[in-house]
């Protein structure tokens, strides 16, 4: 999935930031246990029928030690220690922690390979807990709840283990993970709906085989209301049985009396209906205006992560792969989509069309499955065996011509890059109208938003850039995730890592005109700021509940992800070692699923060849640990002293870390500096390494190009060696290793390592940097500093900072055009300086603005604003009140999307009171803007100072609503949040975000980005106070 946070204008900056907080995992609860049993085979469920009527730890035991579900003594181990911990749990919740054996720190697997004395020391261990139970259970009226034993109290309630199934029954299972006992093989899939009623109604049949003898069948469905259930087990009858439902969980069941057996083959038939829905996950409802004003009705699908249970009952978790057939009714005036072909269409007695879809030629997962019905027409092309297609909406056909071109493109080069031709005989990508995510990659029916696929011939090429991006981005996932997925939700970054890792080295060979280096490198810059917060979250994190696996989309899975993979590519000999590592490892688990060390151990076996270094003793520092490290470097003559630690912010000083990374250091220096060749690496496994460099040597610069994941620090005579050698020649080093000066001195300041005033220092040499890199991000840093003191109303020394900004960059903003302009890169560099240029209200910007909105406007749509500088000059016009309905006016009748979007953004910026209420709720309210805009609005209404508080009371009071469009912990969320609260930097707001937050309990408040918001305010609040004097100073 394509999270689209990305705008062609403010791209960097925008939030991917929403991190994960430790303090709020949870110990593991009943329903954790079955975390460590995701490949099969594993702990198989508790029968119910035995635990019903007794007081249930004492049960527990008995069945753990007595069964044999589990094959041979390793399983036997695992599954005791878990009934042990369960009980325990079950018991005392409150001393989960420490009392359980089944902790993070000690999982489950440390039994596979039990020694004499482990076994010893585990059944006395059971003896010790199975007498405990007893003397407990012999305690007069005392019953086993979470609560602990319960004074005999006849009205308190007890809560079960097993929950109670909306029918009254006992459910038979209690984890959100399902069982796995039983897998599915392959499902037939016949779904009939009514655009009209908003409703649908389906048939599922699942083929499945019985992988452990059980009592029960668990899958997922939500919101299904089944009609009817009919089972047949091998070749018997088929007969009706009774689904039970367990609605938190979203789960369904079937009992049986008669176990089945390991082995046998069974057939599970469910008919339903459910309504369409309402929100942007399921089967939803989407719509658009014609052109000639008529609203026109679709279906459309986005099942990643946790909803294809929605829309049909499955086994809905990555590992269970299985073949799907789909059939689908439309009426005969629109078109229907799936992963496959279709293979034929039959009349219905009630005059509807059903297509019927070939089964899948390969094994996928349930969040890959699609369908669309709509009215949309396609352009199509073949490249190799594959027929490829762009649909949109008839009447923007034309602007589809780009995204065929580009797809086919990189299709080709993704069948040769990975050796592996894409599998299907067809590859759809569909422009939906409404529609949340940047993307899915949805296995040969690929969905977009129509910012992220359409743009117009004459659309700019920072505009096709972002195309281009989300469909190398979407098209790499069929390798990446669909072919091979992660096993479960933690290893989330092995798909999206991987895709967007792949989608800047796609776009880099195959279309080197679009530049796309200089956002992959802020993009790198932006993954470390928001992995510096102690609330931040290994690579490969644990996940249990549905908004931990939402939260797993955020910028340590895609970012942190893709810029790991890059130090790896850059710190192996050659330029095919990791490729042909990857190759491998697709090769290896085709139609598989995967953890983070089957990659590592891939690219392992591949480099031993070598004889270099161990990748999988390498890159696990990276996966498994939170953050990255800061590199010291201090230097006495010939000798160079390297240490690490870990570069965690936070205003708490009673925070620790002893984390160690394996870097790999690289370095150039003064003698040679800019060419590959110059590179030197160095790995520093310890906390402290040294190396020698001639005694000659003017300054070293670590981390060539930024591509490894680390901050640097000189100390002061480095800095001083560096500042010097730039303020005489900028080209003594790459733009990249100039922006990641940049970047790290900044980084450094927040850490309180070096006063601001190094950091204007290193700033004096911008009046020679011409470069989009190190302008962009010194121009990105220094308005977030401008932001803040404007929002704690510095006016003195907000008027300080303007000067000191238009004098800095003064120069290079006046040398900037407002016509048409071809390079990627001087857009990039020309927009960031004009919006910086023009928000700062400098004249001449203003004027050029003013004028090319008046032309524009005049024009009726013959004058066109270059693509880059649209956002700029709508920016400008929307803070006049007769220009902002102007441009309004203009925004309903748009057709280009990207264009659209930049409108909007220009409508958000309105420092008008009455506009600013009007358009949040427009918003929300989805007519005039589709809600998927919302964050959006949110985002652009915060950076003003007319807007945030504004916007902060809008959230508080919607909150309700908010959460009804957009999945608690969803990145639509995480991005309302950070805009919300990322420039608040006082004790009154600190305690108004977090009174707010703790309020909302279940719905919000455990979120990762709940827990980043109140640690960056603490933050801003510290830098504040530590560099308004220095501020002051200096400014
Ligand atoms: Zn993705």
């Amino acid at each position: 999935m394509d999270l689209f946070d990305s705008n062609s204008a403010d791209r960097a900056n925008l939030p991917r930031n929403m991190i994960e907080n430790s303090m709020f995992e949870e110990e593991p609860d009943v329903v954790d246990l079955a975390k460590d049993s995701a490949a099969f085979p594993a702990f198989p469920a508790l029968d119910p029928d035995e635990v019903a009527y007794e007081p249930r730890s004492s049960r527990l035991l008995v069945r753990g030690l007595g069964e044999n579900d589990m094959d041979d003594e390793e399983e036997d181990c695992e599954s005791s220690a878990r009934l042990l911990g369960m009980s325990f749990m079950n018991r005392s919740s409150a001393h989960r922690s420490t009392s359980s054996p089944y902790t993070r720190q000690a999982p489950p697997r440390s039994c596979s390979r039990p020694s004499a004395r482990t076994m010893v020391v585990c059944v006395l261990f059971l003896v010790i807990v199975v007498s405990m139970t007893m003397v407990l259970n012999f305690l007069p009226g005392c019953n086993f709840t979470r609560a602990g034993c319960r004074k005999p109290n006849k009205t308190a309630p007890i809560e079960p283990v097993y929950p109670i199934s909306t029918n009254g029954e006992l459910f038979p299972w209690a984890l959100l993970r399902l069982p796995r006992s039983i897998r599915p093989l392959s499902y037939d899939i016949t779904l009939n709906p009514d655009l009209g009623s908003m409703t649908f109604t389906g048939r599922t049949v699942i083929n499945m085989s019985v992988f452990h003898s059980t009592k029960r069948i668990v899958l997922h469905g939500a919101n299904l209301n089944i009609t009817k259930a009919t089972f047949k087990l091998g070749d018997g009858q088929a007969s009706n049985v009774t689904v039970l439902e367990y609605k938190p969980n979203q789960q369904i069941a079937v009992k049986f009396s008669q176990e089945l057996k390991t082995g046998q083959y069974c057939v599970l038939t469910l008919d339903y209906s459910a309504s369409l829905s309402h929100t942007y996950d399921g089967f939803y409802n989407s719509s658009y205006t014609d052109k000639d004003g008529n609203k026109r009705v679709l279906a459309a699908t986005q099942f990643e992560p946790l909803s294809a249970r929605k829309a049909f009952p499955c086994f809905d978790e990555p590992a269970f792969k299985a073949t799907f057939l789909i059939k689908i009714s439309r009426k005969s005036n629109y078109i229907s989509l799936s992963n496959m072909p279709k293979a034929k269409s039959t009349v219905l007695p009630n005059g509807l069309v059903q297509d019927e879809f070939e089964r899948t030629s390969v094994n996928m997962s349930t969040y890959l499955v699609a369908f669309v019905v709509a009215d949309f027409s396609p352009i199509s092309k073949n490249v190799s065996e594959t027929l490829v297609s762009v649909y949109s909406v008839p009447e923007k056909k034309e602007h589809a011509v780009y995204a065929l071109e580009t797809g086919s493109k990189l299709l080709e080069f993704y069948n040769n890059f990975f050796e592996i031709n894409y599998p299907l005989k067809k590859l759809d990508l569909v422009a939906i109208p409404d529609f949340l995510a940047g993307a899915m990659e949805n296995w040969g029916l690929i969905t977009f938003r129509e910012t992220t696929l359409l743009v117009g011939n004459e659309s700019s090429p920072l505009d096709k850039q972002v195309v281009a991006s989300v469909v190398a981005h979407e098209l790499a996932h069929q390798w990446f995730g669909n072919l091979v997925t992660m096993s479960w939700w933690n290893d989330l970054w092995l798909n999206e890592g991987f895709a967007t890792y792949m989608q800047y080295m796609s776009l880099q060979t195959v279309f080197p005109q679009l530049d796309i280096g200089n956002l992959f490198l802020s993009v790198r810059f932006r993954a470390m700021d928001k992995d510096a917060l102690n609330s931040s979250h290994a690579v490969s994190t644990e996940v249990n509940t549905p908004e931990q696996v939402e939260e797993m989309f955020d910028s340590v899975s895609y970012e942190k992800g893709a810029s790991i993979l890059l130090m790896l590519n850059a710190s192996l000999p050659g330029d095919q070692q990791f490729r042909k590592g990857i190759i491998q490892y697709l090769k290896q688990f085709s139609g598989l699923n995967t953890e983070t060390d089957d990659l590592w151990n891939s690219l392992t076996e591949v480099e031993l060849s070598t004889q270099h270094l161990n990748v999988s003793e390498m890159m696990s520092s990276w996966t498994s640990q939170k953050g990255f490290p800061l590199v010291t470097v201090s230097r006495k003559g010939d000798q160079v002293e390297l240490t690490q630690e870990h570069f965690l912010l936070t205003s708490d000083k009673a925070t620790h870390s002893s984390s160690l990374w394996n870097i790999p250091v690289t370095y150039v220096n003064d003698s040679c500096s800019l060419a590959p060749e110059c590179r030197q690496l160095f790995t520093l496994k310890n906390k402290s390494g040294s190396l020698k460099v001639p005694a000659s040597v003017k300054w070293l610069k670590l981390n060539y190009r930024n591509t490894g994941f680390y901050i640097v620090h000189y100390g002061d005579e480095g800095w001083a060696a560096l500042i010097s050698a730039l303020s005489q020649n900028v080209s003594v080093l790459t733009h990249e290793d100039r922006a990641s000066l940049i970047h790290n001195i900044f980084a450094l300041s927040r850490l309180g390592r070096v006063s601001f005033h190094l950091v204007l220092n290193l700033l004096n040499y911008m009046s020679n940097e011409t470069e989009t890199a190190p302008v962009t991000e010194a121009l990105l840093q220094l308005n977030t500093i401008y932001r803040l003191l404007d929002k704690r109303q510095e006016s003195a020394l907000v008027a300080r900072m303007k000067n000191y900004i238009l004098k800095a960059f003064g120069s290079l903003m006046n040398k900037q055009t407002w016509v048409e302009e071809e390079s990627v890169s001087k857009q990039e560099l020309r927009s960031a300086l004009l919006r910086t240029a023009c928000s700062l209200k400098e004249e001449n910007c203003i004027q050029h603005a003013q004028s090319l909105f008046k032309q524009y406007a005049e024009s009726n749509g013959t004058i066109r604003i270059p693509g880059d500088l649209q956002e700029v000059v709508f920016t400008v016009a929307a803070q006049s009140e007769r220009d902002w309905a102007t441009l309004l006016n203009m925004y309903s009748k748009a057709t280009y999307d990207s264009e659209k979007r930049k409108m909007l953004r220009g409508l958000a910026s309105t420092q008008d009171t009455q506009s600013l209420v009007w358009i949040l709720k427009a918003g929300l309210n989805g007519d005039i803007i589709q809600t998927p805009e919302l964050p959006l609005v949110i985002a652009t209404v915060c950076n003003g100072f007319a807007g945030y508080l504004f916007a902060w009371d809008f959230i508080q009071q919607n909150w309700d609503s908010l959460i009804e469009k957009f999945p608690v912990g969803s990145f639509a969320i995480q991005t309302i949040i950070k805009s919300a609260t990322s420039q608040l930097s006082t004790q009154a707001h600190l305690l108004q975000v977090q009174t707010f937050f703790s309020s909302l309990k279940e719905r919000g408040s455990q979120m990762r980005s709940v827990q980043e918001a109140l640690e960056t305010i603490r933050l801003n609040q510290r830098w504040m106070d530590q560099n308004l004097p220095t501020l002051q100073k200096w400014l």
